[in-house]
């Protein structure tokens, strides 16, 4: 699936993050940024040992934010690590965590002059956020920024699972075709 924001687009597909094409993909990072195990070590094993010696030098980052590193052997030229909260019952601030994550990650993107970003579903493993609650604020939170930011071209999330792209595709459904979105912009 895929929607116009201003001058950006948005786009849905179901696949493995580190095999996407974009200028820059997104790491579900944990915050010692000394890699672990699912998408997180997905991208360390298929960008090389490069990637982890950059993430040493810069020591952590805290949830929330996000930090970037070039890409190793990997196809994307950049590798942005953005920490998600861990899920508890969703009044220890995880939202705006996650949003943060996001939308740091989104301005180191601005910031590096890069157009084209793939997401995964940050949070939604290991650590535990409901997936359609995820949704919400990774659709929302894009959403926004891109509203304010024609400078990146392209956001993609890459959902692993047809479970993960089915729940992604109705909230951003839902979301185009309800309410005050419909003034903004979209198709
Ligand atoms: P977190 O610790 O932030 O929860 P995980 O890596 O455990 O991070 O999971 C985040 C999401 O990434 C999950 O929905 C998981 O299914 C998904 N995922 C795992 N491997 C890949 C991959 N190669 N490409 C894209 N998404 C992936």
């Amino acid at each position: 699936m895929k929607v116009t924001i201003n001058r950006s687009v948005l786009e849905l597909v179901e696949g493995d993050i580190t095999l996407q094409d974009t200028e820059a993909i997104v790491n579900a990072a944990n915050p010692s940024l000394l890699g672990g195990g699912g998408v997180d070590g997905a991208i360390h094993r298929a960008g090389g040992p490069q990637i982890l010696e950059e993430c040493k030098a810069i020591g952590g980052c805290p949830t929330g934010e996000a930090r970037i590193t070039g890409g190793g052997r990997l196809k994307a030229r950049y590798v942005i690590h953005a920490v998600g909260p861990v899920y508890k019952d969703g009044r220890q601030r995880e939202p705006d965590l996650l949003a943060g994550a996001y939308w740091s990650s989104l301005e180191l993107a601005s910031r590096n002059k890069i157009k084209t970003v793939a997401f995964p579903a940050i949070s939604t493993g290991v650590y535990g956020y409901p997936m359609e609650a995820a949704a919400e604020v990774a659709l929302t939170t894009v959403r926004r920024y891109l509203e304010g930011h024609s400078e990146i071209q392209q956001v993609r999330f890459v959902l692993f699972g047809r479970m993960s792209y089915e729940v992604f595709e109705r909230v951003l459904r839902t979301m185009k075709e309800t309410g005050p979105l419909k003034k903004r912009g979209w198709t």
